[in-house]
């Protein structure tokens, strides 16, 4: 597919990757203005924002909060990391990959007391080694998951989780920056406190900032707690809360964008017809790789539709940098592995793209396969 720009006349690309992501011509058009921050346009835009936001996770203004940070995801993590857990505090972390693991570090860099409890990165973690965590150690306030470890592509059991942590009395945060918008979840029912996520990922805008949902009550007990002026989570939301505005300059024309996505995202049929349309695009790239003769490299039971990470095929004329560059010059991007024991690479299947995207990819591997004199299976 070839979309040209209109002034520059430059071909994008369309991105497998897990953000930023492709997004719809009208998310972007919607960026072709100016607004100033005290402007009562953009006041009443941002909290229109923050209203759609909690109702994509189904909970209500006052039991909890919707909250904008500038930056991008992890500048968020680092916000409720290093504002909502007291000195005395200790956060243990669930890892099972990169993103698991940048929590725990977000957390030692800060120097608040850290356990992080490993687990295999090729299947979900087992739960009673959780609960067993929990019980161990009073000294633990606060649990990390990722909701869909963007590593491999794993989706963890949070409702089963949170009904863990809730039941222990702890407060839980979750990195839902790649499956929120396309994964439904009720953030109450999950027993979650905090969850984070971004503008550029499943609600399909562009990047320029992060979102924090609270537990208002939680939140309100965490006055003091911040450890950083400009991440300061509690007195965000008291800027935005009480006069709809930012403390620091707000990434206008991304707000514009992601409005326009929140829009989108309605009239597509909400998250339930986005996972639609994203499970689709998954089934169809996995059944066409393994056609191939790609290898996935988890089990299909723990696979999500998000992202998937595929084994190198085991060919002497495989190289990763030559494939990646040559779908590149075919206006196809894939993203590098991430997995620790096994060399992969990812195909995200996310963003504002198609099945017909998806075989469109599949064509450019098979070409990009026959160039480079590989024949699978
Ligand atoms: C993308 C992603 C992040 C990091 O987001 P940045 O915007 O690159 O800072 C963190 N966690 C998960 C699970 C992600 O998918």
């Amino acid at each position: 597919m070839q979309r040209n720009h209109p002034i520059t006349g430059w071909k994008d690309k369309v991105l497998f990757t897990p953000g930023p992501l492709t997004t719809s011509r009208t998310v972007k058009q919607a960026m072709l203005r100016d607004l100033g921050s005290r402007d009562v346009e953009f006041i009443r835009l941002v909290e229109e924002i923050r209203r759609r936001l909690l109702e994509l996770g189904g909970v209500a203004k006052g039991d909890y909060e919707a909250i904008i940070m500038q930056g991008s995801g992890t500048f968020t993590l680092e916000a409720v990391v290093s504002s909502t857990i007291p000195p005395e505090g200790k956060l243990l972390v669930i890892v099972s990959g990169a993103y698991g693991r940048r929590i725990a570090q977000i957390a030692r860099v800060l120097k608040i007391d850290t356990t992080a409890l490993n687990f295999p990165e090729d299947r979900k973690p087992d739960l009673r080694e959780i609960e067993t965590a929990l019980a161990a150690d009073d000294a633990i306030t606060h649990i990390a998951v990722v909701h869909c470890e963007t590593t491999t592509g794993i989706i963890n059991p949070i409702r089963a989780i949170g009904a863990m942590v809730k039941q222990s009395g702890r407060r839980l945060f979750v990195d839902a920056m790649s499956s929120f918008g396309a994964v439904p979840l009720n953030l109450a029912e999950c027993g979650i406190d905090y969850l984070v996520t971004s503008a550029n990922k499943c609600i399909e805008g562009v990047p320029g900032f992060g979102i924090v949902l609270a537990k208002r009550e939680a939140l309100l007990e965490t006055e003091g707690f911040a450890r950083s002026l400009s991440l300061d989570l509690l007195a965000q939301w008291k800027g935005l809360d009480a006069k709809g505005q930012f403390r620091f300059t707000p990434p206008t024309h991304t707000l514009l964008a992601f409005h326009q996505a929140l829009i989108e995202l309605e009239r597509e049929g909400g998250v339930e017809a986005r996972a639609a349309r994203y499970q689709a695009n998954h089934a169809a790239l996995v059944a066409g790789m393994q056609k191939m003769g790609f290898q996935e490299y988890l089990r299909p039971e723990d696979q999500g539709h998000i992202i998937t990470s595929f084994h190198y095929p085991d060919h002497p004329n495989f190289f990763i940098d030559e494939f990646y560059r040559r779908l590149n010059e075919k206006d196809y991007v894939i993203y590098p592995g991430k997995v620790s024991d096994a060399d992969c690479f990812r195909i995200g299947t996310i963003g504002r793209i198609s099945v017909a995207d998806v075989r469109g990819l599949l064509a450019a591997i098979r070409e990009t396969l026959a160039e480079m004199e590989i024949v699978l299976s």
